[in-house]
């Protein structure tokens, strides 16, 4: 008998559905950017959102910005994934680009907030990997938000009121992070993809490695 043919880094696997929640100022956008940019084997889901373009954000790769009306239709369509009502504004997930990387085993992160979360947790269950951004005290969450000076004052004191209820959600995630420090925190983003990623559950491709493993008879 040859030695096994599947390579184990070959070994086939479901794509994982990354969700980041955390909220506005505690770091989330940094450590997704980060992963983004050090893992080649992670995509990001662009949003489509309704609110307006900040003057750092390019259109098709922060988000899609959509009218109300563009949003309502692809809403009503069927085309979001899941979609939620944030400070005021609409944001949704595409579906057809979620679906698209799933079927083909690649892994997708989603910067979104806890109504998304619990959506994409109720319709993909095991695909869904949730993380929340903390901030270490609520005093440098909001020097953070003044910090990036991209919102008003009015959006920055939104934000800020919201915060409390989307930290309220916490316990709905598989994971929590403090983020005192965004390289402890970055690193612990990547323990969790790098784990996750192992998962047996996740691995469908073993079950023809094991089997070709013990088919093998070792040559001394
Ligand atoms: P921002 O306006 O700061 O870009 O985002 C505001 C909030 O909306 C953040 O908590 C972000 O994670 C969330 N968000 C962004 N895109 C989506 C989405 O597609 N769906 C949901 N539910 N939340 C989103």
């Amino acid at each position: 008998m040859s030695p096994a043919k599947i390579s184990p880094v070959q070994i086939a696997r479901r794509g994982l559905m990354l969700v980041i929640s955390s909220p506005s100022g505690a770091g989330k956008s940094t450590i997704a950017r980060t992963l983004l940019e050090t893992d080649k084997h992670i995509g990001l889901s662009v949003s489509v959102t309704t609110r307006q373009r900040r003057p750092s954000e390019v259109e098709g790769v922060h988000y899609h910005f959509k009218t109300v009306r563009e949003f309502e239709r692809l809403r009503d369509s069927d085309a979001l994934l899941e979609w939620a009502e944030v400070h005021g504004n609409f944001y949704g997930t595409p579906r057809e680009p979620v679906e698209q990387a799933m079927s083909e085993g690649r892994d997708m992160l989603f910067d979104i907030d806890w109504q998304g979360a619990q959506q994409l947790q109720q319709k993909m269950q095991a695909d869904v990997v949730s993380i929340f951004v903390l901030p270490p005290t609520m005093t440098e969450l909001q020097s953070r938000l003044h910090r990036r000076a991209e919102d008003s004052e009015e959006v920055i004191q939104t934000r800020l009121a919201n915060s409390r209820a989307e930290i309220a959600h916490w316990r709905e995630y598989d994971y929590v992070i403090i983020n005192d420090d965004l390289n402890a925190a970055f690193d612990a983003v990547q323990s969790i993809v790098k784990a996750e990623r192992l998962r047996r559950d996740r691995r469908h491709g073993m079950f023809d490695f094991v089997r070709e493993l013990l088919e093998e008879t070792p040559v001394l």
